[in-house]
């Protein structure tokens, strides 16, 4: 049964007009009759060629640039015709209205182009995310691991490990399809299970990463605690102010959390400023306030802001169970008054003595008191406490700097990690326990229980790559995708 013919699609791949260039692609066995209609011909394969692009009544719409890709050959594995517009709003309203005359095409839906990529084999699911993640990175961490990702860095290998398990099924099948055959080899079990033992030190390897690839691409998360008029916000907006770190400050979706995408050293670090987060009666906002808390307190590492002027002890007594690192900031430190006589702010003196928040142990034995009474966790020396003013500046630079060494410390190598998301740890873990009950010592007397685990262990991997299985997951992935991609 043949399958219907394919719509053709076309859409604005690129940046809202108006721009110096509008890229308009069109996908599908219809492209090339788009071309003939709107520039009276086909340009030579995978050659540029400048055109004059025609309504139907004749007049000219606009020159451009003309690209044909003949299918397979292409980006959708279709054939696709990419027109290079003056980026003009009217511009690109009249090509899609030319376009939008022709039968058999439509607009593309959101990732649209991809998703044939994806289902015409050009992109396996794993590459498909990278490409999506590449659109998206916002540091040049995030960039590298999106790049590696695309070109086959985790697909790869999974199709590689699952060729492997390939080899080792057909061994365990052989045994039993043959098993009463003199000339077949006895032990065909014995390599099986080598090749299983070595696949499975390789994936646990791979996960063993520290949840780093995930972390780069989701950015380090740091939350903004503390009690009221600590000046959290005030400190916030200093952060979001220092332009060459900050890459996109924007509201959340509700007014109840501020958050702030930075660039510290091409990691990217998100600030959450948690300073609006309180009780609503609104169903919608207690929606956003729920969101904003689970952020929060799934944070890598909280900025729990006390006011420097305030009594210490009481501003701590709200801290919640830390998810991880809990660093101090003494805020309004401009306000501290001079200490013994001197012309120093308390800030000053610990500017002097570089390894004065491990060393103030009156500040450390308060705060761990108060961490220990909330949730028995000791205020380690990892933990670190900053005196900063907010409003002047002091401080500031020097807590940043942390931030950054902190990012680095938390995302070292992870670049070169094989696990961005959640789904492919759970399917290398999936591959993990199959190989695992596969080599367990009772098995091995078992061919064909032996060959069930090594089909769940080569499935896994085949979802992974999106082989099998792949339905209920492609929504969720393209859901992410802009329209023209
Ligand atoms: P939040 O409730 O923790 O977000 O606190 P805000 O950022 O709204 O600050 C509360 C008040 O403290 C405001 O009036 C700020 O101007 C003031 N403030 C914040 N940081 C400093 C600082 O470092 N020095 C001084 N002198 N005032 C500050």
């Amino acid at each position: 049964m043949s399958e219907p013919m394919r719509e053709t699609i076309y859409a604005l791949s690129s940046g809202r007009p108006p721009a110096a260039i509008a890229v308009v692609r069109i996908s599908g066995p219809g492209a090339g009759e788009a071309l003939k209609a709107l520039i009276g011909k086909i340009p030579a394969p995978r050659q540029a060629a400048l055109v004059r692009i025609r309504r139907r009544d004749n007049e000219t719409i606009d020159h451009a640039i003309a690209l044909w890709f003949p299918g397979p050959h292409s980006e959708t594995g279709e054939d696709v015709a990419e027109l290079q517009l003056h980026g003009g709003r009217a511009v690109v309203a009249a090509v899609f209205a030319a376009l939008s005359d022709l039968p058999g095409l439509r607009p593309a839906e959101a990732g649209e182009f991809t998703r044939r990529a994806f289902e015409n084999g050009k992109l396996d699911l794993t590459a498909v995310e990278g490409l999506a993640d590449l659109v998206m990175a916002e540091t040049e961490g995030q960039r590298r691991l999106a790049l590696r990702q695309m070109t086959g860095a985790l697909g790869g290998r999974a199709e590689a490990w699952r060729a492997q398990l390939v080899q080792a099924l057909a061994l365990v099948e052989a045994r039993i399809d043959f098993s009463d055959e003199a000339d077949v080899p006895q032990d065909l079990v014995a390599p099986a299970l080598q090749i299983a033992r070595a696949l499975e030190g390789e994936i646990v390897l791979a996960l063993a990463d520290g949840g780093r690839g995930e972390r780069l691409r989701e950015g380090l998360v740091v939350a903004i605690a503390g009690p009221p008029n600590a000046g959290k916000s005030t400190l916030l907006n200093r952060i979001a102010k220092r332009e060459a770190a900050i890459v996109s400050p924007y509201a959340g979706t509700t007014r109840d959390i501020i958050e702030v995408h930075l660039d510290l050293g091409g990691l990217p670090v998100t600030v959450l400023d948690t300073a609006g987060i309180r009780e609503t009666a609104d169903p919608v906002e207690r929606e956003g306030v729920t969101r904003a808390r689970d952020r929060a307190s799934a944070a890598d590492l909280v900025l729990w802001v006390v006011d420097a002027t305030s009594p210490l002890e009481s501003q701590l007594s709200e801290i919640g169970a830390p998810s991880s690192a809990i660093w101090i900031v003494r805020n309004k430190i401009d306000l501290v008054q001079l200490v013994s006589g001197k012309n120093e702010s308390l800030f000053q003196i610990s500017r002097k003595n570089e390894s004065y928040d491990r060393t103030n142990r009156p500040l450390t034995s308060m705060v761990n008191k108060e961490l220990t009474r909330n949730n028995e966790f000791e205020f380690s020396r990892n933990e670190r406490i900053f005196d900063i003013s907010a409003t002047t500046g002091d401080g500031f630079e020097a807590l940043l700097t942390q931030l950054a060494k902190y990012a680095e410390g938390f995302l070292t190598g992870a670049e070169s990690a094989l696990v961005t998301r959640a789904r492919h740890r759970k399917a290398l873990e999936d591959t993990v326990s199959a190989l695992r009950r596969a080599l367990a010592p009772d098995l091995s007397a078992r061919e064909d229980l032996l060959a069930e685990e090594l089909r769940t262990a080569a499935r896994s991997l085949a979802r992974l790559t999106g082989r099998v299985d792949v339905e209920d997951i492609l929504d969720v992935i393209f859901r992410d995708f802009c329209i023209g991609k």
